[in-house]
């Protein structure tokens, strides 16, 4: 491609609107352009960085035997209203009205569609595994769309769905999009890890989650720094030990209230104590399709909602707004806790084993002192419900967790038959008796593993892609336009890399070497080439990794060197897992 022809804004200035580097080099690269929240066109250039993805995903999706189809983004409400997720997919979930009224809704995700496609075509275990993927937009009214293509509305995600007769062929399925994940982000460039992950709204009993690990992560990873153990924060748990506690002391002094005026945060009642904040109670109503919920973890610890929800069983989750708590209870939320409340409890499973603690009276402007678990309060919901932090002991091992910030770009889930029981998509298996699909769903964000590798590579002066999936892999800069034997040689050089198949940048235009510099720095290809009058009459072309790791003088007259050094660039997949 001619740089002069080529639809490339590239921009000098720092776009105002971004917040990580990934969305301003995107944005500078004239790679994307923001048209509403979360909602991007993508340019020439940023088009060809996310195919390149996608040529990566279909050569190991194939690899592992799925197959691809393309499905309806528009899907009829009447197939969520029949798994259940019409109601408690929540804001989420972009609904539209057609001239009938009739409701749809704009996929956010395509369990239910395969599902109803599958089940009305499978009968036989003959046909069964089934693998089916696509790649296609969906949309998801998220809350806070942010970061450019990370957390867009409209995405462009591969998603596939495996069909099989039992647990144990499910299990292998899984395990064989776990080994295609693993090639497709090796491919990429990226450092990730498989990390165990809570299943959200899609459902299902067991899921991992592809995170590249990066500062400006949403997610964050905990990690055993001893053994293999690696979860989500969302999902990860502390090891938990009962301690040797004695019974509770009969001669324990009663509870007492004691007046804290102004005192609502766990750190200004510790201080008021004098106490730490682990030995106060903290006390936080939930709101649920089970009604109310007032949840008691250690003061100095996180609620952890996804815990939270699992403990409840419920389908949703949300904290009320403080006025309808005060409303509700004639409180503000400062002063709650769990001694004579009338809110059924749910505890963590470190109250129990406090000492006397601190906790609100459920009265305004007061707290209860020396309150013992037992003999003031008690419940029969004690589950873990805290995230875990740095320090905690790993669950597995004992080792100590370490946690790291990172990006999910990939998502396996183990369904099971939640989808296929409510959709009653059954298959006759070897004896005649019909039975469910036994499911697996598997999804990967094109955009966001684009904006993945850009975090993970680039520098002061702009992306420095991995050679798979940029999209120019040479930017071949021509400094000097007027003199007719370098642009003949440039020319020859740009026709030689086209026709083998290497996507080339040719910087033809009028300007200074510094624009062409900068330029060719900003878009990241992963080799440059310069020819210059100086370099010409020297015989040589300056060539030079974006990386900075090398450069050289390659002969003018010899092309051979220079096929060799690009078959290395392309052949570099040593990071393939074996
Ligand atoms: P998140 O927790 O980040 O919202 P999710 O768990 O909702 O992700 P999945 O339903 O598993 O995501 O979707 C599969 C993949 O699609 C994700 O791993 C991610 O790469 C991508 N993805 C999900 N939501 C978005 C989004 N809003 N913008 C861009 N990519 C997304
Ligand atoms: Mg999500």
């Amino acid at each position: 491609m001619r740089f002069s022809r080529m639809y490339l804004p590239t921009l000098k200035e720092e776009p105002a609107e971004a917040e990580v580097i990934s969305h301003r080099l995107m944005l500078r690269a004239g790679m994307v352009r923001r048209l509403a929240a979360g909602i991007y066109s993508y340019l020439p250039m940023g088009l060809m960085a996310l195919r390149n993805v996608e040529a990566i995903i279909r050569q190991e999706m194939n690899r592992a035997g799925a197959q691809e189809l393309l499905l309806p983004a528009v899907q009829p409400a009447e197939l969520w209203q029949e798994s259940g997720r019409w109601d408690f997919y929540g804001k989420e979930l972009l609904r539209i009205t057609d001239r009938h009224q009739r409701n749809f809704c704009f996929g956010p995700t395509h369990e239910e569609v395969i599902t109803d496609l599958v089940r009305h075509e499978v009968r036989s275990y003959r046909q069964l595994p089934l693998n089916l993927y696509q790649i296609q937009t969906k949309f998801r009214d998220e809350i806070r769309p942010r970061f450019g293509l990370m957390r867009g509305r409209e995405f462009i995600m591969k998603d596939a769905y495996s069909f099989d007769v039992d647990d144990a062929a499910a299990g292998i399925s899984y395990q064989g999009m776990r080994e295609a994940y693993s090639r497709i982000f090796s491919l990429c460039g990226l450092d990730f890890r498989a990390v165990e992950a809570d299943s959200g709204a899609i459902g299902g009993s067991f899921s991992h989650e592809f995170v590249v690990l990066a500062e400006s992560g949403e997610d964050a990873v905990a990690s055993c720094q001893a053994c293999a153990y690696a979860a989500n924060v969302e999902k990860a748990e502390g090891r938990f030990a009962a301690a040797d506690k004695c019974a509770a002391d009969a001669a324990a002094p009663a509870a007492a209230a004691v007046a804290t005026p102004d005192r609502e945060s766990v750190e200004s009642v510790a201080a008021f104590f004098k106490v730490d904040p682990g030995a106060i109670l903290k006390s936080m109503i939930f709101e649920s399709d089970r009604g109310f919920c007032l949840v008691v973890v250690p003061g100095d610890r996180e609620v952890n909602e996804i815990k939270v929800k699992a403990a409840l069983g419920a389908e949703w989750l949300e904290i009320p707004a403080p006025s309808r708590i005060a409303d509700e209870l004639g409180l503000p939320v400062g002063y709650l806790g769990p001694v004579d409340t009338v809110l059924p409890l749910l505890v963590d499973r470190q109250v129990p084993e406090l000492e006397a603690v601190v906790c609100g009276a459920n009265r305004h402007g007061f707290h209860l002192q020396g309150v013992i678990w037992g003999r003031d309060f008690s419940c029969n919901k004690v589950a873990d419900l805290v995230q875990v932090r740095a320090g905690d002991r790993c669950p597995r091992c004992g080792g100590l967790l370490q946690i790291d910030r990172g990006i999910e770009v990939g998502h396996i889930f183990k369904l099971g038959t939640k989808y296929s029981e409510k959709l009653k998509a059954t298959f006759l298996d070897q004896e005649g008796q019909e039975r469910p699909l036994v499911m697996g769903c598997y999804g990967i964000g094109v955009g966001r593993t684009v904006a993945a590798a850009i975090e993970q590579h680039y520098d002061e002066n702009g992306i420095c892609f991995p050679y798979a999936i940029a999209p120019f892999k040479v930017a071949l800069l021509n400094l000097d336009l007027k003199s007719a034997e370098v642009t003949a040689a440039c020319e020859a050089l740009y026709a030689e890399l086209e026709g083998r198949g290497i996507a080339v940048l040719y910087d033809d235009r009028n300007e200074r070497p510094g624009v062409k510099f900068k330029d060719a720095d900003l878009i990241g290809a992963p080799l440059r080439l310069t020819l210059g009058r100086k370099s010409f009459e020297r015989g040589i072309i300056e060539a030079r990794l974006r990386d900075g790791s090398s450069n050289a003088e390659l002969p003018l007259a010899d092309r051979a060197p220079l096929w060799s050094l690009l078959a290395e660039l392309a052949a570099d997949d040593s990071r393939i897992p074996s």
